[in-house]
């Protein structure tokens, strides 16, 4: 066979090509704005001569701090198609961090939103290698800024070669992409994806038993763009000629709901607090969500009284995934088996809880206390994955030999695998709870607390304790205040666990504190329950 390249470079030609009429559709601070494929390409490749007219050299890294918009998505493609490195970063993080990692990576260049440029300006005298900041700004005019030297995106795009041709000898595993993931302690760890990588991971989402993206979808990512690329979904829809809607910033459960009806949008993907949200915006609001195909639920486990909520009460289907920031992301996708189509509701739910199986291309396995373990669903170990889509290692980083040993990423999620395959992730292994020599998953008892019809959200963590080693205590947000009491969480949490997985208290909290993409930040929670439980 052939060696072509697989390299992102045909991923924007094919849209070019093909899919000319399809639009971008993008929510900026000017109301909903609309580009054809045709001028994305356009916008993609002026800038891409620009970046290089600014001194961008293959290999180089151009940082982008941004939220979902079309500006955003012509720089996922320029970036890496004239050879340099798309480095994504997450906006929320503290600003050390965010100085930490524009050094580590050695950004050249930053491309930023207005609204992120006093975040920058706070950090900028420690960045070590930025040469120049581009803002993205829908006005006319820069916004007063003491970045320097600083330009205009749209002034840049005006100055570029609309028909700049893309290096034609780019290697499929050079580096296209980058992106750091927090670690439990100490600074953040990179991630350096290849063209290769990013091409066969957007093939394995337009799979049919995967997400099976395609031309016919109108596809709004909710989870950012500077959290693991969006999922992969914006490289995905490109290539396939998707309708994209990205939603911009500071978007509410509303704003969302209104763009899924008004876009008639197909697919849309996030993390379960969003959809939580979503769920509760619907509870009061009448929306015609009908073309939705599914919802892509990943990040932290989606808990199974609002996959019931979204499918049986309100007809929309929903798709549980597993992915990390090492995986590309999409590595297990909950897709039923014919023959699992004939079970009942409520076990058809049962497997729609769990992450789901391996998608095609990768190799897992789940390592016990004995080897590989069984295929019963009770037996835990750690699972560990390998495949064209997963990293190889940290960038630039010693931690690399904890996470990667012998060809193999060890995720540090601690999962089941039943009869059919179907994983389960119980934990993370920092988040095991360990009482007395035993496991107990904080993630069965958060999700069998969420499935009360009084409780928002809950997170069960980990205290010291003097006979067990560590006890679980359960930390709840109310849809309502005095909604439920702990009693009652009790009474309906007994017939589903053993006595001694039964959290040793229920305490009632404000909210839970989340980290910078929405996900329980159980780390402080640990702390703060801690402090407090133990005085
Ligand atoms: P971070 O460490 O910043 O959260 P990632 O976004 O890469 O980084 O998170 C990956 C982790 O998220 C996984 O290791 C796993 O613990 C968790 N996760 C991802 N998807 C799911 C899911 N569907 N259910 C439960 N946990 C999930």
């Amino acid at each position: 066979m052939m060696q072509t390249p697989l390299t992102m470079t045909q991923m924007i030609k094919r849209a070019e090509k093909y899919f000319p009429k399809k639009q971008v559709i993008s929510r900026t601070t000017k109301g909903i704005e609309r580009f054809t494929y045709k001028e994305m390409a356009e916008r993609t490749r002026r800038l891409a001569d620009s970046l290089e007219k600014l001194g961008v050299q293959r290999g180089d890294k151009v940082g982008t701090l941004a939220w979902n918009h079309h500006r955003h998505l012509e720089a996922y493609f320029a970036i890496p198609c004239s050879g340099a490195v798309l480095h994504t970063i997450n906006i929320r993080l503290a600003p050390q961090h965010i100085s930490y990692i524009i050094n580590h990576a050695e950004d050249k260049v930053l491309l930023i939103d207005a609204d992120i440029v006093p975040l920058i300006e706070k950090c900028k005298d420690e960045f070590t290698t930025v040469e120049a900041y581009v803002i993205m700004t829908d006005e006319d005019e820069l916004p007063e800024t003491t970045l320097s030297p600083v330009y205009h995106y749209e002034k840049l795009l005006e100055e570029g070669n609309p028909n700049y041709e893309y290096p034609d000898d780019l290697d499929e595993n050079s580096p296209a992409g980058m992106c750091f993931t927090s670690a439990t302690t100490g600074n953040p760890k990179g991630v350096v994806y290849s063209h290769r990588g990013t091409v066969l991971h957007s093939m394995a989402l337009g799979m049919v038993d995967s997400a099976a993206v395609s031309e016919k979808d109108v596809a709004l990512p909710v989870v950012p763009m500077f959290h693991v690329n969006a999922w992969g979904l914006p490289f995905a829809g490109v290539w396939f000629g998707t309708t994209l809607v990205l939603p911009g910033p500071y978007f509410t459960p509303k704003i969302l709901a209104e763009l899924l009806e008004e876009e008639k949008v197909t697919i849309t993907a996030g993390v379960p607090t969003i959809w939580l949200g979503l769920l509760k915006e619907l509870e009061e609001k009448k929306y015609d969500l009908s073309n939705l195909r599914y919802i892509l639920c990943g990040g932290s486990a989606a808990p199974k009284g609002m996959i019931k909520a979204f499918e049986q009460k309100h007809n929309i289907p929903f798709k549980h995934a597993y992915g990390m920031t090492e995986t590309s992301p999409l590595a297990v996708i909950s897709t039923l088996k014919s023959y699992q189509e004939e079970l009942s509701e409520e076990e058809k739910l049962e497997i729609k809880a769990k992450q789901g199986i391996l998608v095609p291309g990768l190799e897992m396995k789940v390592v016990g206390k004995d080897g590989e373990v069984a295929w019963d669903g009770k037996e835990m170990g750690e699972l560990a994955l390998r495949g064209p889509w997963i990293a190889s290692e940290y960038f630039k980083d010693e931690r690399t030999a904890d996470t990667f040993r012998d060809g193999w990423l060890y995720t540090g999620d601690v999962v089941t695998l039943d009869e059919e395959g179907f994983m389960k992730i119980v934990d993370r292994t920092k988040d095991l709870i360990k009482s007395g020599g035993e496991w107990i998953s904080s993630v069965d008892i958060e999700n069998a607390l969420m499935a009360h019809e009084a409780v928002f959200e809950a997170a069960v963590v980990a205290v010291p304790h003097e006979q067990w080693q560590e006890r679980p205590i359960a930390c709840v947000v109310l849809k309502e205040k005095d909604g439920a009491t702990k009693e009652e969480l009790y009474d309906f949490l007994k017939p589903q666990f053993a006595k001694w997985w039964l959290p040793d208290d229920i305490l009632f909290l404000e909210e839970i504190p989340k980290t910078s993409v929405g996900k329980f930040l159980k780390r402080a929670l640990r702390d703060q329950v801690q402090k407090d439980y133990l005085q």
